[in-house]
């Protein structure tokens, strides 16, 4: 990696576009992924690069949501792998899952080097090198996924995913929580549960969240995903970038 001076104003973002660039260097993440990062720090940009109070409700939400789960499931592709391989083993620890590898832009070699990168961070098990289902709706290397994850999950994790895939899973009865710094984008509009919030900041939170709230009882659980409502959480986040326009720019919007 290039060295990058902690004392640079963009560390944290300077950082994360190298860890991408790296990703797509070493084959496990595509072309297109460095144009989903450019858009990605855009948003988080207009959000003030900070985790909001909607995040933090949609985060909560979503770890209460993946501990009452019957069969949670965790989707990590070439950015998710790039940026958080680590966190993403530990929040499949936290709730004693498997990761599945599940690409756009499907080719086995990136599927493979991706579960090796993480098994090499500790990941137990890992799926997705061999797909035995589709999803119904998408277009064949689309569809692809693993029964005993993926494909018969009742509910599903997507860090960065593509509107069409994130609607197709909804479409077969999965509650899906979406991480994803564009609150307009069409995954955030159709997830059941939206993280308007970057993976770097979201993922490791959320392992945080999953070990806090596995002490609570169920009910208590309950009650969390009862009253979550994504609506209003991306209405927020809206807000929440206008709030932080008005005070950079110091103009009313
Ligand atoms: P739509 O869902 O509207 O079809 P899209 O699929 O065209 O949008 P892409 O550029 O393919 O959008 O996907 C990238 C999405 O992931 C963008 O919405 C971007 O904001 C988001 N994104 C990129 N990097 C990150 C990150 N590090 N953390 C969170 N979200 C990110
Ligand atoms: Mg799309």
């Amino acid at each position: 990696m290039t060295d990058i001076p902690k004392s640079h104003p963009r560390y944290a973002s300077l950082v994360a576009r190298e860890r991408v660039a790296q990703g797509v260097k070493n084959g496990y993440t595509s072309s297109q992924g460095l144009i989903a990062q450019g858009r990605g720090e855009c948003f988080d940009y207009l959000l003030g690069e900070r985790t909001t109070a909607s995040a933090e409700r949609a985060i909560a939400a979503a770890a209460a949501m993946l501990l009452l789960a019957k069969r949670p499931a965790l989707s990590v592709n070439g950015n998710v792998a790039a940026l958080v391989a680590e966190e993403m083993v530990d929040l499949a620890a936290a709730l004693g899952i498997p990761l599945e590898v599940n690409l756009f832009h499907r080719s086995e070699e990136r599927v493979r080097k991706i579960a090796d990168l993480l098994r090499a961070r500790g990941a137990k098990k890992v799926l997705g090198e061999h797909p035995d289902a589709s999803v119904p709706g998408l277009d064949h290397a689309r569809a692809l996924a693993t029964r005993g994850g993926i494909y018969d999950a009742d509910v599903v994790l997507i860090p960065l995913e593509d509107g069409d895939r994130c609607e197709a899973l909804v479409a077969m009865g999965k509650k899906v929580i979406a991480i994803d710094l564009n609150p307009l984008s069409r995954t955030a509009r159709k997830a059941t549960v939206s993280i308007v919030d970057n993976i770097l900041r979201a993922v490791p939170n959320m392992a945080v969240q999953v070990r806090k709230l596995s002490k609570l009882p169920r009910a208590d659980l309950e009650k969390i995903v009862l009253e979550y409502d994504n609506e209003k959480v991306l209405r927020q986040a809206v807000q929440e970038i206008r709030d932080h326009l008005e005070s950079s720019s110091g103009e009313k919007i």
